[in-house]
């Protein structure tokens, strides 16, 4: 378990100066933000923030910030455990500064050893303090090889009933099968919130999972700072960089939306500004994952080609196949696209259909796409590529649109990619299954306001919001699957699921599947009015729609919103029992590096299990007696008695030499390992 690492690596801790203490106490927060809010007061900012952890040895860029200062602060001193910062990591500042602030940046930087670390700024009458933790990943227990993480994006607990519902059904209240998810042993809740905002968004919080730090909204593999360039933010290491940097491993991209989009962007990126796409298709090519699947093939074509979405003459995509990529542009080419060579699929100009239109071949939704793969055959095609290197792979998995067609309130949409996902871990599970060395994490980036109020069914000759039913009288819905692939036949059927959203902007409801995706709300004069054009549908009569009033702004809000709700995880294989409880979302990182047992400082692992020897003794029902002036120690075990020297660091029994581990741990007490202990009793 990751927390007997970290209580290990605390053992070893460099001890902290303590010297500062001051802003550490809990200050007045109301007073001192109100004012700091009033008068912009003077501030230091230092990233990474208070009560960072960081994998040992991996990759992050130092920066103190003293902002909105009225005059010179004078000297300024930077500490990290009493010791000047730059000289703790072996390198002068990169000093910046305007009218009113100071910058110190050191790029590039690592802790090697774990344990605590303190930062201590302080500058004229200024002070700040924060305090790092630096651990060390597991190196006991069994390990897994490959890690695939899942993301549904925006898939709350309530996403995965609709989805169970949908894709199993249930009789007299049980369900008639279970989801691949749902078959996962280990599950955990995940808290999502970021550090400037507690409703994050999706490059946040993929951001925490790839990175084991918090950021803030918008921000990829970043700590925000006070410039206005979003490329030169303090940056953190990304999990697929240390594996590529460390191990040789692939890297694998897979998503159904835009692959420059936030959650696939935080596999490789490093910007405040998730919209930079054309820089992060150059990210992209920069790491090299060994493959990516998605859409948002605009931003990899040279402006001169109709479709681009770039300002420059960059073609990507010829780039990457001077560096050895099979490019794919559809279901077809992907599949015969050979596993022996990396893989660029680009599906689509933007965001990859939605399963329901893709399947139905939804003409007005598809357009010119009309052979875009389904997520499971892309995740397929990924694990044969990625599982040649014999170090390992590390793929990312996203079911994008589970969150884009909640914004638009077309749960039924999202549902449909939602079941997807689910079927392309099942693709993940067979795979992990047949070879015992691979890591599952399924898990979402954060939540939305969809809830189950119960089924809605006109059959009574009652419509609109009459014919919601709740309780007893909701019943169960009646989606059929007849032909068995996981997917209702159709969404429209007699009882279909009441949905109910709470956070929205004005709309209009009638429960019924959108034939022809929608907008919920358009924009008239600076403020979101319900879509008038979902009234003006010919097939379907006005009687059955009412004004739903929303509850956000509506100056701001167009769409259905993220909201701060808890998010399920579950996990598979070897490490998977590191996830459990509460767990915050930068945590996530730390299970797939403790399940890898990923070591970045080279240092050997001390794997040995050492127990006191008293302990043991004692549990043998023996006892343990130690002579100060011989500097002899001796363990008596069923009329056993062995002797351990502490002088020559040699053991004995009967007089003569035994082989046995043992040391003086840091509290001074000797410890030997069981294994040696066991076999010298004989
Ligand atoms: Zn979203």
């Amino acid at each position: 378990m990751w927390k007997s690492v970290t209580a290990a690596a605390l053992s070893v801790a460099i001890v902290a100066t303590g010297a500062e203490v001051l802003s550490n106490q809990p200050k007045t927060v109301d007073a001192a933000e109100t004012a700091a809010e009033q008068t912009k007061a003077a501030s230091i900012y230092i990233a990474p923030i208070d009560r960072a952890e960081f994998l040992a040895g991996a990759k992050f860029d130092f920066r103190v910030e003293l902002n909105d200062l009225a005059s010179d602060p004078g000297s300024v001193s930077i500490k990290i455990n009493g010791k000047e910062a730059s000289d703790v990591f072996g390198k002068p500042y990169e000093k910046t500064s305007t009218d009113k602030s100071r910058e110190f940046t050191v790029r590039d930087v690592a802790f090697s050893v774990p344990g605590t670390y303190t930062v201590s700024v302080r500058a004229g009458s200024l002070s700040k303090t924060v305090k790092y933790t630096v651990n060390a990943a597991d190196a006991s227990g069994a390990k897994a090889k490959n890690v695939i993480l899942f993301v549904g994006d925006g898939m709350a607990f309530s996403n995965v009933t609709m989805t169970r519902i949908l894709s199993k059904g249930l009789t007299e209240g049980k369900y008639n099968g279970l989801l691949e998810v749902d078959k996962f042993d280990q599950r955990a809740v995940v808290t999502t919130s970021g550090m400037d905002s507690l409703v994050t968004d999706s490059a946040n919080s993929a951001s925490a999972y790839n990175t084991g730090h918090k950021s803030a909204v918008n921000g990829l593999g970043i700590y925000p700072d006070n410039t206005a360039s979003s490329l030169d933010d303090p940056k953190v290491e990304t999990l697929a960089e240390m594996l590529k940097r460390s191990r040789g491993m692939s890297v694998g991209v897979v998503s159904t939306s835009e692959i420059e989009d936030a959650t696939p962007a935080a596999v490789v990126s490093h910007t405040r500004r998730r919209s930079d796409k054309p820089e992060i298709a150059e990210m992209l090519y920069k790491l090299q994952p060994e493959v990516i699947l998605g859409g948002g093939s605009a931003y990899f074509l040279p402006q001169s080609t109709p479709g681009s979405k770039r300002k420059d003459d960059k073609d990507l995509i010829g780039d990457f196949e001077k560096s050895g990529y099979t490019f794919a542009d559809s279901a077809t080419s992907l599949k015969a696209a050979p596993a022996d060579k990396k893989l660029l699929g680009l599906f689509h100009t933007g965001d990859m259909n939605v399963y329901y239109d893709r399947s139905t071949k939804n003409k007005d939704a598809l357009k010119s796409f009309t052979d875009q793969p389904n997520l499971w055959d892309m995740t397929q095609k990924a694990i044969d590529v990625l599982s040649q290197n014999e170090n390992g792979f590390f793929l990312m998995v996203e079911g994008a649109s589970v969150d884009k067609q909640l914004h638009t309130m077309d749960w039924e949409r999202s549902t449909y990619d939602a079941i997807e996902m689910d079927k392309a871990v099942g693709v993940a599970r067979k795979f992990a299954e047949k070879n015992g060395d691979t890591l599952i994490v399924v898990t979402a980036d954060h939540s939305h306001s969809a809830s189950i109020a119960g089924t809605y069914w006109e059959g009574d000759g009652k419509s609109g919001r009459e014919a919601v039913r709740t309780y007893e009288a909701a019943k169960f819905p009646d989606y059929v699957d007849a032909n068995k692939d996981g997917f209702p036949d159709s969404p429209d059927v007699s009882r279909k699921l009441a949905v109910v959203f709470g956070a929205t902007p004005d709309y209009y409801e009638d429960y019924k599947f959108s034939k022809v995706p929608t907008v919920p709300a358009v924009d008239s004069d600076g403020v979101y009015i319900a879509n008038p054009a979902s009234l003006s549908n010919p097939d379907d009569p006005n009687k059955d729609r009412f004004l739903h009033t929303g509850t956000l702004n509506p100056k701001t809000d167009s769409q259905e919103v993220h909201t701060a709700d808890d998010v399920p995880l579950m996990a598979y294989g070897p490490g998977s029992e590191y996830f459990q409880g509460t767990m915050d979302n930068t945590e996530v990182f730390f299970g797939m590096v403790n399940s890898l047992g990923l070591n970045l400082t080279g240092a050997k692992a001390d794997t040995k299990k050492w127990v006191n020897v008293r302990d043991f003794a004692n549990l043998l029902g023996g006892t343990v007696k130690k002579n100060d002036s011989t500097n002899k120690v001796s363990i008596t075990v069923n009329g056993q008695t062995l002797v351990l020297n502490l002088t020559s660091g040699q053991a004995s029994k009967n007089n003569k030499i035994v082989k046995l581990e043992f040391k003086l741990d840091a509290d001074g007490q000797v410890v030997a390992t069981s294994s040696s202990l066991l076999a010298a009793l004989g």
